[in-house]
């Protein structure tokens, strides 16, 4: 039996192996328990480097893919952030360690209600969770510093490239749903948006509408 605290120190020295060095980044990780957000057969493998399924037939994402997003986005502390896609509520808590307010919409109301039951047993105060296609992002709380997208969209959706701030920045999967995708890092200025490429990555993709559960 490994101890709590080895598993930790590997847990990190995964994140940081795969190329997660921002110092912030990894102190939010280190402070938030991945176990509570993985649920029933796979609980026990919480703590390795690895996506996992959730309900709803989502994944919650591997750790090393949340830290080198979190880190692509650039979050400071005094930012108002957009997550689409809550899935296990994991992302969105890291999110919340980085930022001033975090929203994070997700197609599942199930999802939706067992991460805000997490955030509340946990104390997180400045994460608002709500039932919505994502897509449309959050016309009454835009415009937003960061958006992070979680699916995989064919193109950065326009609703969304429209509710970031000006100097704001948007992390999205980009690419169809069944092949590799890139991940793509916009940041928007006075005059326009910029697009840089950052890896692979392999996402579920982002659906239109509301799901059954
Ligand atoms: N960030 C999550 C992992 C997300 S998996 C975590 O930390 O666990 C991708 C999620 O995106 C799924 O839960 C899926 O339901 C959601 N999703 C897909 N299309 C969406 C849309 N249009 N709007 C909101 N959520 C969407």
């Amino acid at each position: 039996m490994t101890s709590e605290a080895e598993r930790k120190m590997q847990f990190l020295f995964a994140l940081r192996s795969r190329g997660v060095t921002d110092a912030r980044v990894l102190d939010a990780m280190e402070k938030v328990d991945r176990g509570p957000f993985v649920k029933g057969l796979f609980a026990e493998r919480a703590y390795e480097d690895m996506p996992l399924p959730i309900a709803c037939g989502q994944t919650i994402s591997q750790p090393s893919v949340v830290g080198l997003m979190t880190q692509a986005l650039k979050v400071t502390p005094r930012d108002k952030v957009l997550e689409v896609g809550t899935g296990s509520g994991y992302q969105a808590a890291i999110l919340a360690h980085l930022a001033r307010r975090v929203y994070t919409v997700d197609r599942y109301k199930r999802l939706v209600n067992e991460a805000r039951a997490i955030f509340d047993a946990q104390d997180i105060t400045n994460i608002t969770v709500f039932t919505a296609d994502g897509s449309h992002g959050l016309p009454d709380q835009a415009p937003f510093d960061r958006i992070l997208v979680t699916a995989a969209a064919e193109d950065p959706p326009g609703p969304l490239l429209a509710q970031l701030k000006i100097g704001g920045i948007m992390v999205v999967p980009v690419g169809q749903s069944d092949a590799v995708q890139s991940l793509i890092r916009v940041t928007r200025s006075e005059t326009g948006y910029e697009y840089d490429e950052l890896r692979p990555v392999r996402f579920v993709p982002l659906l239109e509408g509301l799901g059954k559960e």
